[in-house]
């Protein structure tokens, strides 16, 4: 089950999939087709290629990966005749420990996905960039951009023409995730992603989002951070009045505590 493409830009489309709330991006460029992330396994991964039928004939060329999480990553291996982009440290992590990233998946899918799940291969970017990076589609360029850790260690953003493309760095419609993540860097991270505010932001679940929707929620997040810098001990957040709910306030506070080793 999914919404038809929304066409929000001049050949940029987001379809959103009811599995997870999910945005996955797609550009058309002259002599084929970007997808932006890949979704939990390889049929949801097919399921894009399917849809993708009633949008264009051209071939899937590219693939970016936003960031390593399995929700993001694990359709890869549908697109082998692809270029799949990501950060490098996205390949380093998904080389280093492909089980890890499917034992994350396993709590969240079905009885029927996990038994996909299983037969799965993690295929990394093969692809990668450090700081930026410029695709050419054949007529337009696509920008990846990495600023600093957030989410995870390894976000990227992509940007075509006046949309960004943000990943798990914002947030629609549920909290941001922190159980990757880095809560104090967060805030500056995608402060930096957004210098140059774009008319649209995709965020990687839920709707899509404009200036005030992006300011709200990089607001919330220097909350966080702030709550999270002014206390030592997981003891010591303070929850009165926090932007998120308090399990997802501890985890950021958790996650703060290994970022300054304490
Ligand atoms: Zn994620």
């Amino acid at each position: 089950m999914s919404m038809p493409f929304d066409e929000i830009g001049d050949g940029v489309y987001r379809r959103r999939y009811e599995v997870l709330d999910q945005n996955i991006g797609i550009v058309i460029g002259a002599g084929g087709v970007l997808v932006i992330d890949t979704r939990s396994v390889p049929t949801h991964g097919e399921e894009i290629v399917a849809d993708l039928a009633g949008l264009t004939s051209l071939p899937v060329r590219w693939v970016i990966n936003t960031h390593w999480h399995w929700d993001h990553v694990l359709g890869n291996s549908v697109f082998g005749e692809a270029q799949i982009w990501g950060h490098q440290r996205c390949h380093a992590v998904m080389q280093a420990d492909p089980a890890a990233i499917k034992t994350a998946a396993r709590s969240w899918l079905t009885d029927e996905l996990n038994a996909e799940l299983e037969q799965t291969t993690v295929v990394p970017p093969t692809t990668i960039f450090e700081d930026n990076v410029a695709m050419d589609l054949g007529d337009r360029v696509v920008r990846l951009l990495y600023r600093g850790k957030g989410h995870t260690d390894a976000d990227i953003t992509v940007r075509v023409g006046d949309v960004v493309f943000a990943g798990d760095l914002l947030e629609d419609g549920a909290p941001p995730v922190f159980g990757d993540g880095y809560p104090l860097e967060w805030p500056d991270t995608i402060t930096a992603h957004l210098a140059n505010p774009p008319r649209l932001t995709v965020p990687g679940h839920g709707d899509v989002m404009d200036g005030d929707a992006v300011a709200t929620q990089i607001e919330e997040l220097r909350d966080v951070a702030r709550r999270c810098a002014a206390a030592t001990t997981a003891e010591g957040l303070d929850l009165v009045g926090a932007p998120y709910p308090d399990e997802v306030m501890r985890t950021a506070m958790d996650r703060s505590l290994s970022e300054r080793g304490l």
